[in-house]
């Protein structure tokens, strides 16, 4: 079975596939080598700007950890409200891309004393997990003599419906039961601990607008019932994001106009505890996923008990997600071309191989493809989210992607 959606808008030229203006093959000249991202500035600009119009109402973060590279994270740190971080070094990133410190906030679950005391001084906000960790913070606040900014990240008691992820919604590592955060509340003033508001973030890869505001509304009636007992004004709501991509086969586009509608439906009927809160959208993979490429050279087709085998240069070192073992139950095909005949008829059915010694490295399972040759470049697209990121590069030696990004160009 074939992949999902191939972003709409890719063509050919002279046969190949052409990415942010180039052919396949100049980029990977370019780079000098195989396999490579490539990541398209001016699609990345469109999503933004697409995620804008449909929610005029709120703020918009990119959650770093989908892709940090450094030059797309300059590009979406210009384009969007706040970056959000989950360790010291994303931090340290998105600083470096320009981030104001006062639009950034750092949630996980494991923050070092290090980490949060890196934090403090760079004036960012904290999304406190547990008691624990704002015992910590309010110490170490101390010790600097430098007051923390922290909102409470909730576990909140529903979850986002029909996630690809779950990450909320019973016994959870992730933020602090619902429950228990209006004692936690109380003990701001003493512990020297500025309010910032909350973080409720219920799922992630999620394909239904309608689920998707469904999480919504029960979020912002989560934050007013708990904005009723904070120690000041509520300055913020993160309410998470969860927008999904359409990776695989019968995968339909998310209808974010629908999202946006009931998103602004339920702003206008905000409740007064939380009436004058900044309402952030915290989005990764949505922004950046279909703006990435990852092109990998063909090194040998071979034929194994009747089946035709593409072993390609790269792999699952690189595209885990693509692989099918990221956070997936079933293994399904991410969208694949072949980039060097990109317009040729689809006549062979072909498992897409990686170069590991593991069974596991198959990045296109029985997909249809043209008669294909070594040398050929293969494409596979939603790449520009959780790929070299979230994959085990060093896993059996071989070097790291080449990544490029190419500046929209305006
Ligand atoms: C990972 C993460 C995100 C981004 O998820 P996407 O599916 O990439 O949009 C947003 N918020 C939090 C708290 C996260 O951990």
């Amino acid at each position: 079975m074939n992949g999902g959606h191939l972003p709409p808008g890719f063509v050919a030229e002279g046969g190949e596939l052409v990415i942010a203006g180039r052919r396949a093959s100049d980029w990977a000249a370019h780079a000098g080598d195989t396999p490579l991202f490539v990541y398209d500035g001016a699609r990345v600009a469109a999503r933004i700007a697409a995620v804008r119009a449909a929610l005029p109402d709120v703020s918009l973060h990119y959650a770093v950890k989908a892709n940090p590279h450094r030059d797309l994270l300059a590009a979406v740190a210009a384009l969007v409200d706040g970056l959000d971080v989950a360790s010291e070094g994303e931090l340290q990133m998105a600083l470096a891309a320009g981030a104001d410190p006062r639009h950034v906030s750092f949630a996980g679950p494991g923050k070092r004393d290090r980490e949060l005391a890196a934090a403090i001084r760079a004036g960012i906000t904290l999304n406190i997990e547990s008691e624990g960790e704002f015992d910590r913070l309010a110490r170490i606040g101390a010790e600097l003599g430098v007051r923390p900014r922290a909102a409470i990240r909730v576990n909140p008691p529903f979850e986002l419906k029909g996630a690809g992820m779950k990450m909320a919604g019973g016994a959870r590592p992730f933020g602090v039961d619902a429950a228990r955060v209006q004692s936690l509340l109380a003990r701001f003033p003493q512990a020297g601990v500025a309010f910032e508001g909350f973080q409720i973030f219920a799922g992630s890869q999620n394909l239904s607008a309608d689920a998707i505001v469904a999480a919504q509304s029960e979020t912002l009636a989560l934050a007013a019932r708990l904005a009723e007992h904070a120690p000041g004004p509520v300055r913020s709501i993160n309410i998470g994001g969860g927008f999904g991509l359409p990776y695989f086969g019968n995968d339909v586009p998310l209808d974010l106009a629908a999202v946006g509608a009931g998103l602004s439906a339920l702003m206008s009927r905000c409740p007064p505890s939380i009436a004058g809160a900044e309402i952030i959208v915290e989005l990764g993979r949505y922004l950046v996923g279909e703006a990435g490429v990852y092109l990998t050279r063909v090194v040998d087709v071979k034929s194994s008990a009747g089946q035709t085998f593409v072993v390609v240069d790269g792999g699952l070192h690189h595209q885990l997600a693509a692989s099918g073992n990221f956070g997936t139950v079933i293994r399904r095909n991410y969208p694949i071309a072949n980039a060097s005949r990109f317009e040729a008829a689809r006549t062979e059915t072909v498992h897409v191989v990686g170069c590991l010694c593991t069974p596991l490295d198959r990045l296109g399972d029985g997909v249809d493809l043209p008669p294909t040759q070594p040398g050929d470049l293969i494409a596979l697209f939603l790449a520009g989210a959780y790929g070299r990121t979230a994959s085990p590069e060093r896993f059996l030696g071989h070097p790291p992607p080449l990544e490029l990004f190419a500046p929209a160009r305006d």
